[in-house]
């Protein structure tokens, strides 16, 4: 008895991979031509693919390998589990021991009165979930005309029909009929981008305002909640200026709108507290939660809700619910991953040491020629590349042209770096040393030079007019 290993040569691989398997956020035909990376195996913070290339992994899988590859523990959890009990379900006034658990753990470890779990089995259901929930709650409350949410334009909040449309990617709306009914988005605080000439503050503040804008627009009794990631991830590591948070949440306490803080991201530990909401200082009423609470090693996720909500919604029949929604198997494994993130000071580890030393390796590369910003919190970075570091101009070329570029650089040098657009992005695993966030930095500046040459060798070194 083995795992799936590889068998066959790369290529013979690659021709089945692109006959069978369709893959998300990808253009198949292109796929086709070029033949996917195959990965083989992890170890810490390192994966293998089908050529024995060892590849330093500096986006955490999809952000969520967050205690890092080939952790026993969690292999030996599952398979006791397994065989224990592989599955049960949680409708219809049943339940079990690992999700008791589980939701026992996250209520203790989610701050204020946020005590009361709804599973789901990935962050886009448990968007859905809640989209549902703050539907219902006000309905239970006698305000069902309070239903509609606000969101914000490159946010990301998954891709099934409800969450693609709380998200503000327009490439998601293009397709399959989004966003639904009553889903409105305002700007993000994205200074760099768009802050024109304005500092930080003023247009952190500003963006902000759009909030409290929208509702008096919409009427604050048709306004039910407003979602968003601490700080977002898929629209690029965008990091708030310091004084939009506070005004959300005055306009929010205010107008008696719910807050939803989405932590699919930012969640354990990844900016150095246990939740990305208490590293800028804000009260959800309720926080999505998915890939870092089983570090990817299973799917999972969740809506943490406060007492509030749980006593409304638990006054009625809520018709809603996934089968693997605490999945015994997961729960378990979520629960050992809690463990060893608790027991190895992890979320201390990115405070205290790994964060740091990231930040300032990180922000060095700011003196690079085609590095406009190089921004981090925690263990959550991007930098903006640019034709010209003085005005932040963007590139002439399509965007994401660049970016592309140099995300092709990097996988030639061993190292996942993603792009959005022109900026690059990380999100490390949590545990990751010093001396491989030293090697993470060789390579990304590698990287950098190697794209700018390539730039200036194609004539791609042209700010948009
Ligand atoms: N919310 C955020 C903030 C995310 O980053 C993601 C995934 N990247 C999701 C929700 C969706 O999670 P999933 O892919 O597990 O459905």
């Amino acid at each position: 008895m083995s795992a799936i290993t590889n068998h066959m040569p790369t290529a013979e691989l690659q021709k089945l991979d692109s006959a069978h398997h369709m893959h998300p956020f990808t253009t198949g035909s292109e796929l086709a031509a070029k033949g996917a990376r195959v990965i083989t195996r992890a170890k810490g913070v390192y994966l293998t693919d089908s050529d024995g290339v060892e590849i330093l992994d500096a986006m955490a899988g999809l952000w969520c390998v967050n205690i890092g590859y080939g952790r026993d523990e969690l292999a030996e959890v599952a398979a006791r589990q397994m065989r224990e009990l592989p599955y049960y379900n949680t409708f219809f006034q049943t339940t079990h021991v690992p999700v008791i658990a589980l939701a026992q753990k996250l209520a203790e470890l989610a701050p204020g009165d946020l005590n009361h779990v709804f599973f789901a089995g990935s962050g886009s259901e448990a968007n859905d979930t809640n989209i549902r929930m703050v539907r219902t709650y006000w309905q239970m409350k006698g305000k069902p005309e309070k239903n509609i949410l606000i969101s914000r334009k490159n946010a990301y909040h998954g891709s099934s029909m409800g969450s693609g449309s709380l998200g503000g990617m327009s490439g998601i709306h293009a397709q399959g009929g989004l966003p639904i009914p009553n889903i409105h988005h305002i700007n993000q605080p994205d200074w760099y981008s768009e802050g024109g000439q304005s500092t930080p503050e003023e247009f952190g503040l500003a963006r902000a305002q759009e909030l409290e804008t929208a509702i008096l627009e919409l009427g604050e009794e048709r306004v039910a909640a407003f979602i968003a990631e601490p700080i977002q991830g898929a629209g690029g590591v965008i990091i708030p200026p310091s004084t939009y948070w506070p005004e959300i949440q005055r306009i929010c306490d205010k107008y008696d709108i719910l807050l939803i803080a989405d932590e699919v991201i930012c969640g354990f530990g990844r900016t150095g507290n246990w939740f990305g909401s208490e590293t800028v200082g804000i009260r959800p009423d309720i926080m999505t939660v998915a890939k870092g609470l089983s570090s990817g090693y299973v799917p999972i996720g969740g809506s943490i809700v406060s007492d509030e909500i749980a006593s409304v919604i638990d006054s009625g029949e809520f018709n809603h619910g996934y089968t693997y929604s605490g999945h015994p198997v997961a729960a378990a494994v979520a629960l050992e991953n809690l463990r060893i993130l608790e027991e190895e000071n992890v979320v201390d580890h990115v405070r205290n040491v790994a964060g740091p030393y990231l930040k300032e390796k990180w922000e060095s590369l700011a003196d690079h020629p085609l590095v406009g910003e190089a921004k981090i919190e925690g263990m959550m970075g991007s930098i903006a590349l640019t034709p010209n570091k003085a005005t932040r101009a963007k590139f002439a070329s399509d965007p994401g042209t660049v970016g592309y570029i140099c995300r092709e650089r990097c996988f030639a040098n061993a190292l996942v770096m993603r792009h959005v657009g022109d900026r690059m992005i990380i999100s490390p695993p949590l545990v990751m040393r010093p001396e491989e966030i030293d090697i993470l930095i060789e390579r990304a500046r590698l990287s950098l030079d190697e794209c700018y040459e390539k730039l200036k060798e194609d004539g791609l070194l042209v700010s948009a007019s």
